[in-house]
C-alpha cells in the first residue's frame, strides 16, 4: 500500500531517481541525500508504514538481515570497520519521514563521533519503578 504524499513511498517506487545500491520486490535501499558519514543509506519498504509500531512483522522480520548485508557489503566496499543501524519512530525520536526506514551508517576509524549520549544514574528504585511501568504497559 502506498500513501499518496509521501515521498518515500515514491522513491521506493521508482518514481523519483535515487541512487540506489538494492532492490527487491519489498524493499529499496538508497543512498540518504545528507548523509552522516559516507555511504549513510535508508532501507524502504516499498510499501507504506508510518513507523516501526505498524510495520508488517514478516517484513519486519527481513529488516536486520537486509542491515546486515548491506553493512557489510558497505565494510568490503568503503574501507568502513563498522556500522551503525539507526531507526527513528516519532517526531521527539528525531524522525523527519514519516514512513518507515533503517538508516544503515558507516563508521570510519578517524569518525565522525555519532550516536552517543551522557549515561545517567537513576537510583536502584527508580529502575525498578521504570522497568514495571514498561512491563505493565506491554501488549
Ligand atoms: P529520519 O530523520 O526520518 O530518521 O530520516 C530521514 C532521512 O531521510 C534524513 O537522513 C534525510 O537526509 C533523508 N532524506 C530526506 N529526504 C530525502 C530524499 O528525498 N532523498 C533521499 N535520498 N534522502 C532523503
Ligand atoms: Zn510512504
Amino acid at each position: 500500500m502506498k500513501k499518496d504524499d509521501c515521498i518515500f513511498c515514491k522513491i521506493a517506487a521508482g518514481e523519483i531517481p535515487s541512487n540506489t545500491i538494492y532492490e527487491d520486490s519489498e524493499f529499496r535501499v538508497i543512498l540518504d541525500l545528507g548523509p552522516a558519514s559516507t555511504g549513510h543509506a535508508l532501507i524502504l519498504p516499498k510499501n507504506h508504514y508510518d513507523d516501526v509500531c505498524t510495520l508488517d512483522r514478516d517484513l519486519a522480520a527481513k529488516v536486520l538481515p537486509l542491515a546486515a548485508r548491506i553493512g557489510e557489503a558497505m565494510k568490503k566496499s568503503l574501507g568502513c570497520t563498522g556500522f551503525n543501524l539507526v531507526q527513528n519512530n516519532g517526531r521527539s525520536a528525531g524522525q523527519t519521514v514519516f514512513h518507515f526506514h533503517v538508516h544503515v551508517i558507516p563508521r570510519y576509524e578517524d569518525g565522525p563521533d555519532m550516536v552517543s549520549w551522557t549515561p545517567g544514574k537513576p537510583t536502584a528504585e527508580e529502575m525498578a519503578q521504570t522497568a514495571e511501568k514498561i512491563r505493565s504497559a506491554l501488549v
